[in-house]
C-alpha cells in the first residue's frame, strides 16, 4: 500500500500582457511557490482590503513558457508508471474557463507539439507494452462526459448524434459493497496506440458535434477519459487491473461573475454545484474526524470516489491565467489546490487471483490438509468408507436405537463421512417407516425390534438406496464440473480468437510501419478511406464526408473556408503533412535500400564461404584462408552497419507515423470545426436575410416569402459576408406572378476582392 497526499501542480497560461502580479520561486527540490501581489488599490474588480500578498505552495509551478513535453514528463509519466505497476491513477485539471485545462489534458488543435497529456500518455503506455514483451497487457478505453448532472458516453460511434442528448445516457449504480458501476458506459478495447487515439478523437468529435452556440458544453461539462489496464504475467496466478482517469473539469468560474441567466444560469448552477460538491468532499476529507464523506451528492464525486481519498494516486493540475482581471479566480483556484493537497490517499496494488489457478491452488490446499489430518488421526480419510466401517456404523446405529435411555448418544468421532452415513441411514429408516413397510422393519413403530437375519436384505436395500443417492450426487457434481470446464474451454477458445485477431492486427500494424514505404503516401494523401468497422474509422469517415450540402451552399462553403481564421493553420498543417509524407516516403526508400544491401552482403558472404570450401578441398593457397576471413569480417561489419541504419530508420519512421496520424486527426477536427462554424454563420445570415426580405414582402400582394411558398419554389438564401457578394435575382422565366418579389430567384455568388 502506498500512502500519499494528492500531488498538486500549478501551470500558468501564457499571456501577451506584461503582468507583474505574480512570481514563481522554487525553494526546495520538491516544492515551489506561486505568489500573487495585489496592491490594495487595485481597480480591476478585485477588492482587496486586507492582504497584498498571497503565497501558495505547490509540488512544482510551471511558468508560461513550459512546453507540453515537460508537463508530460513531470506530471503524467510518474502516474502512468504507477498505473503500469498496478495502481490506480488520476490526473485532473482544475481552473477557470480559458485557463488551459483542455490544452493541458487533451492538447491544442493546431500543432503536433501541442499534444496534451492524453495522447502522450497513450503513446508512452504502448511503448512500454512493446518493451515488456514478457507481460500480457490488455487495454480498454472509456470516455465519459458529465453535463448538468447527466452522464453521456462519448465513445458512441453512431453518426446521427448531433446533440449531447442523443448520446447514450450513463447511469450510476451502486452495489451492496458500495462500489460504483456505470451502466451504458462502453469500454472499447484498443490493441494499439492508433486505435486508442482514434477513440480519443471519436470522443472529442462527439463532444464537438454535440456542442451548439447555445450550449458550449465543453467549458461547462466534466470529461473523464479512462484507460483500463489489465496486466498478466505468463505462469503467474495473479493479474493486475488498474485504471487511469484523465479528467478535464468544467470551468471553475463563479456564477456571480458570469452574470448568466435562464438556461445558462441553470447550467452554471449545476457546474458550480458539482464543483461545489467536489469542494465539500475535499473539505470533508481534509477534516480529521469526519466519518461521512458526501460522495453521493453529485455524479462527478461518485465517479471520482476512488480518486479522492481512496485507492488511487491522484494528481491535480491547477491552471491559472495571471491577467489582472483573472486574479480573484486564480487565487481561488490556488486556495482550492491547497485544500486538495491535504487529502491522503491509500493506493493498493490491484492484484487478483486468476480463478483457474485459484482452483488449482485450493485443490492443493485440500490435499495438504488431508495429509495433515491423516498424520494427526492416523486414519486415511480419502475416498469411501470401507465395508467394515459401514458394518460397524450400522451396529452403532442399531445400539443407539435399541437403547431406550434418553441420554444415549451416538459417538462417531470427527469423521464427517461417518456422521453423514449415519444420518442418511437414519433418514432411510424413517422414510421406510413412513411408507408403512412391514412391521418387522418398522423401526419407528417398534424401536426395540432388531432386524433379523431374514430382514437383512430389506435393510440392505435401504442401504443401497442411500448408496445410489450418494452416487447420484457424485454424478451431479461431475456433470456440473464438466459443464464448468466446457464453459471455460469455450471462453478460452474465444479469448484465443480475440488474441489471434489482435496479433494479426498488430502484425499488420508492424508490417505497415515497417513497409510504410508503400502504405504511407496513400495514407497521407487521404486516398486511403478509413475502415467503417472501427469506431475511430467510422468517425473519420463521417468527418470526411461531412453533411451533404447543396451546390450553392457547397460553393459558399468553399469560399467560407478560405476566409476562415483557421485557414492559415489548416494550410500549414496540410503542407506539413505533405512534407512529412515525403519524408516518410524517403525513409521508406532508405529502408528498402538498407534491406537490399544487407541481402547483398549476405550473398557475398555465402560466395566467399563456398570459395573457401573449394580451396579447402583442393589444398591450394595457404594464405587464402586468412584473407577470406578478413573479407568475411568486413562483410559482417557492413551488415551490422546497415542493420543499425535500418533500425534507426525504422525508429524515425515510427515517430513520423505518429506525427502524420496526429496531423491527420488535427485536420479532420479542423474540418468538423469549419463545418460547424459554417452552419452557424449560414443560419445567422439566412435569418438576417429572411428578416430583411420579410420586411420588404409585407407590401407584396402574395404575402410573406417562405422557402416553400408557391411564389418562391426552391428559394435558397445566400447570405452576404465579407469576401462574398450575394445577390438574389428574380428569375425572368417565372410568369406566375408579376411582382418581382414573388418571382423565383436565382442566386449569384461572386467573390469580391477580399481584404482578408
Ligand atoms: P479551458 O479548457 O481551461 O477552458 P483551454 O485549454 O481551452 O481552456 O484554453 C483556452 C485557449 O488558450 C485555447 O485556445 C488554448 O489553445 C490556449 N492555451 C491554453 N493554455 C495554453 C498554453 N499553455 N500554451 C498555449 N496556448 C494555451
Ligand atoms: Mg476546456
Amino acid at each position: 500500500m502506498v500512502k500519499q497526499t494528492i500531488q498538486i501542480f500549478a501551470r500558468i497560461k501564457p499571456t501577451k500582457k506584461n503582468t507583474a502580479v505574480y512570481s514563481v520561486s522554487s525553494e526546495e527540490q520538491a516544492s515551489a511557490s506561486l505568489e500573487f501581489v495585489v496592491p490594495k488599490d487595485t481597480a480591476d474588480g478585485f477588492v482587496n482590503n486586507k492582504r497584498e500578498c498571497f503565497k501558495f505552495r505547490f509540488q512544482k509551478v510551471f511558468d508560461q513558457a513550459t512546453k507540453q513535453e515537460r508537463i508530460f514528463e513531470d506530471i503524467a509519466k510518474p502516474v502512468a508508471d504507477s498505473v503500469l505497476a498496478g495502481y490506480n491513477g488520476t490526473i485532473f485539471a482544475y481552473g477557470q474557463t480559458g485557463s488551459g485545462k483542455t490544452f493541458t489534458i487533451t492538447g491544442g488543435a493546431e500543432r503536433f507539439s501541442d499534444r496534451g497529456i492524453i495522447p502522450r500518455t497513450l503513446s508512452y503506455l504502448y511503448e512500454c507494452f512493446s518493451l515488456d514483451s514478457s507481460t500480457m497487457y490488455t487495454t480498454h478505453i472509456s470516455y465519459l462526459e458529465i453535463y448538468n448532472e447527466m452522464g453521456y458516453d462519448l465513445l458512441d460511434s453512431r453518426q446521427e448524434a448531433s446533440r449531447l442528448e442523443d448520446l447514450p445516457k450513463v447511469i450510476i449504480m451502486e452495489d451492496p459493497e458500495q462500489n460504483i458501476h456505470l451502466r451504458n458506459l462502453s469500454l472499447q478495447q484498443s490493441a494499439n496506440e492508433e486505435e486508442a487515439l482514434n477513440l480519443l478523437f471519436l470522443g472529442d468529435t462527439n463532444r464537438m458535434i454535440a456542442e451548439t452556440p447555445m450550449n458550449q458544453a465543453s467549458t461547462r461539462s466534466h470529461c473523464i477519459f479512462t484507460v483500463h489496464l489489465c496486466r498478466r504475467e505468463p505462469g503467474s496466478d495473479t493479474l493486475r487491473r488498474s485504471k487511469l482517469h484523465l479528467v478535464d473539469l468544467a470551468g471553475s468560474d463563479r456564477v456571480s461573475k458570469t452574470g448568466l441567466n435562464g438556461q445558462l444560469l441553470t447550467e452554471a448552477k449545476y457546474i458550480n454545484l458539482s464543483l461545489h460538491y467536489l469542494e465539500q468532499v475535499i473539505i470533508a476529507l481534509s477534516e480529521r474526524n469526519r466519518f461521512h464523506i458526501p460522495y453521493r451528492n453529485s455524479m462527478l464525486t461518485s465517479v471520482l470516489r476512488d480518486s479522492l481519498g481512496g485507492n488511487c494516486m491522484t494528481t491535480m493540475i491547477a491552471t491559472v491565467a495571471v491577467d489582472k482581471t483573472n486574479l480573484d479566480e486564480s487565487i481561488s483556484t490556488c486556495r482550492f489546490a491547497q485544500r486538495v493537497a491535504i487529502i491522503k490517499n491509500e493506493a493498493v496494488l490491484n492484484e487478483e487471483l486468476d480463478p483457474t489457478l485459484l482452483i488449482a491452488r485450493l485443490k492443493q490446499e485440500v490435499q495438504s490438509l488431508k495429509e495433515e489430518l491423516f498424520m494427526l488421526t492416523g486414519e486415511e480419510r480419502d475416498g469411501q468408507l470401507t465395508m467394515e466401517e459401514i458394518q460397524k456404523l450400522e451396529e452403532l446405529v442399531k445400539a443407539f436405537l435399541d437403547d431406550p435411555g434418553p441420554d444415549v448418544t451416538l459417538s462417531l468421532g470427527p469423521d464427517m463421512r461417518k456422521i453423514q452415513y449415519c444420518f442418511s441411514l437414519l433418514k432411510t429408516m424413517v422414510l421406510a417407516s413412513r411408507i408403512g413397510r412391514s412391521s418387522n422393519c418398522d423401526i419407528q413403530a417398534s424401536p426395540a425390534v432388531i432386524p433379523e437375519e431374514k430382514d437383512i436384505c430389506e435393510h440392505h436395500s435401504a442401504e443401497e438406496v442411500a448408496k445410489l443417492k450418494e452416487m447420484l450426487m457424485q454424478r451431479n457434481n461431475e456433470i456440473s464440473i464438466l459443464v464448468k470446464l466446457l464453459k471455460k474451454e469455450k471462453k478460452r477458445a474465444n479469448d484465443a480468437i480475440l488474441q489471434l485477431t489482435s496479433i494479426t492486427n498488430r502484425q499488420k500494424h508492424a508490417i505497415m510501419s515497417d513497409s510504410s514505404l508503400s502504405a504511407m503516401p496513400q495514407l497521407k494523401d487521404g486516398n486511403n478511406e478509413p475502415s467503417s468497422n472501427t469506431p475511430g474509422g467510422r468517425a473519420v469517415l463521417y468527418m470526411k464526408r461531412g453533411p451533404l450540402l447543396s451546390v450553392g451552399k457547397q460553393e459558399a462553403f468553399e469560399s467560407f473556408i478560405t476566409d476562415h481564421e483557421d485557414h492559415v493553420i489548416i494550410e500549414d498543417n496540410r503542407s506539413l503533412l505533405k512534407q512529412r509524407s515525403a519524408e516518410a516516403r524517403k525513409l521508406g526508400e532508405q529502408l528498402h535500400d538498407a534491406k537490399q544491401k544487407i541481402n547483398e552482403f549476405k550473398k557475398q558472404i555465402e560466395i566467399h564461404r563456398r570459395q573457401r570450401a573449394v580451396y579447402g578441398v583442393t589444398g591450394n593457397h595457404q594464405n587464402v584462408d586468412e584473407e577470406q576471413d578478413l573479407v568475411e569480417e568486413n562483410l559482417r561489419k557492413n551488415i551490422e552497419q546497415e542493420k543499425k541504419t535500418y533500425k534507426n530508420t525504422v525508429g524515425h519512421l515510427k515517430a513520423l507515423k505518429t506525427e502524420i496520424e496526429h496531423l491527420q486527426l488535427l485536420l479532420e477536427r479542423a474540418k468538423v470545426k469549419l463545418q460547424k462554424d459554417f452552419q452557424k454563420w449560414w443560419s445567422e445570415e439566412a435569418s438576417n436575410v429572411q428578416e430583411t426580405e420579410a420586411r420588404s414582402q409585407t407590401r407584396s400582394p402574395c404575402g410573406t416569402l417562405q422557402p416553400s411558398s408557391p411564389c418562391s419554389p426552391g428559394f435558397e438564401y445566400m447570405p452576404a459576408r465579407p469576401g462574398v457578394q450575394a445577390t438574389v435575382k428574380p428569375d425572368p422565366t417565372d410568369r406566375a406572378c408579376s411582382s418581382s418579389s414573388c418571382q423565383d430567384f436565382r442566386i449569384v455568388i461572386r467573390k469580391t476582392a477580399s481584404t482578408h
